[in-house]
């Protein structure tokens, strides 16, 4: 039996005969969701509903409740795995493996009973993802053109910790970005010893609780609906205020502004505003970190992801150009 994955219309990575990942699908009795960003979400309740068993980690648990909050996973199917830890299903063996990207986020692995191994990344950074040696690998394609490269080499870490610091001479610095990366940078902020008070609305508190919850050390977290938060913002008072990327056109409009987005290629910080940045901090492998793992993988046969972006054709044509290896993007048309 030769080792089977793909990816469906409805954007269901199919792994071996029993998982689906990231989606909904009728035909698998497991369903594994790799991290808590909505598009690796979709058809949970369904799943939730209907499957045997849905697979995550325990942080991915506590920041799906937190961020999607509409979706119970006390249900009884939720099963929580630990990285590393094996799973039997059939005459197959289920594993979830590291990530490095949101917290909790999980590469997957499923091997059968002839020894073939079925791997999928989910999303990640190169950095700090252990990579896996496997027969079929489903790659993420959110970087997957070669015009998606970051050269340069300046540390975006030291970087934003010096911008924030210069900032806060003038009153509150206003960081925007999505769940995860904000509460990285919090992380990063903290442990440069950034010590002003961290400012946040109240779904920004509870996420970066959980991770607190789970390890990350984040600093003095205040609530921007408090007495604290709002004397703080108002008072124009040095403090760094976390708010998601959709706030960005209501908040802070007049103060300091960061953005931190991995859809920046050409410096590593670039003016977009008045008093506003852009800071190329991603969460992401890039285009040569996608290539990277495919050879460090040397899987026959790789599938790309081509329901969440649009680059996977791309990224699959230069897989099969630059290292030989045959490669196709699943689904073949997008949203049919
Ligand atoms: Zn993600």
């Amino acid at each position: 039996m030769s080792a089977k994955a793909t990816v469906t219309q409805r954007g269901a990575v199919l792994l071996g005969d029993s998982v689906a990942c990231d989606a909904f699908d009728e035909t698998r009795p497991l369903r594994v969701v790799t991290h808590a960003h909505a598009d690796h979400l979709v058809g949970l309740r369904r799943s939730l509903r209907s499957c045997e068993k849905v697979l995550m980690t325990a942080a991915t648990r506590d920041l799906v409740e937190v961020i999607n909050g509409s979706v119970a996973l006390t249900d009884g199917s939720v099963e929580v795995l630990d990285y590393g830890e094996t799973i039997k299903y059939g005459d197959e063996r289920i594993t979830l493996v590291k990530a490095d990207h949101i917290l909790g986020a999980a590469q997957v692995l499923v091997e059968d009973a002839c020894g073939n191994r079925v791997a999928y990344t989910g999303d990640f950074k190169l950095d700090g993802t252990p990579v896996l040696d496997c027969d079929v690998l489903v790659l993420e394609a959110t970087y997957g053109s070669p015009s998606f490269r970051r050269s340069f080499e300046l540390d975006i870490e030291e970087l934003l910790v010096s911008m924030v610091e210069k900032r806060l001479r003038d009153g509150p610095v206003y960081v925007f970005g999505y769940h995860g990366k904000l509460q990285e940078v919090m992380q990063i902020l903290h442990s440069a010893d950034v010590s002003v008070p961290f400012v946040m609305p109240e779904r920004v508190f509870r996420v970066s609780k959980v991770c607190e919850r789970h390890g990350m050390r984040l600093g003095c977290l205040t609530p921007s609906t408090g007495k604290e938060g709002k004397e703080l913002l108002d008072g124009n008072l040095p403090c760094v205020a976390f708010y998601h990327m959709n706030s960005r056109q209501s908040v802070g409009l007049n103060g300091s502004r960061i953005c931190v987005s991995g859809w920046e290629f050409q410096s590593p910080c670039r003016q977009i505003g008045d008093k506003e940045h852009l800071v190329a901090l991603s969460d992401h492998s890039d285009f040569s970190g996608l290539l990277e793992y495919v050879r460090l993988s040397k899987p026959k046969r790789v599938v790309t992801d081509n329901y969440r972006v649009s680059h996977g054709v791309t990224l699959a044509r230069e897989i099969s150009r630059r290292l030989g290896i045959p490669a196709v993007a699943m689904p073949r048309k997008r949203g049919a």
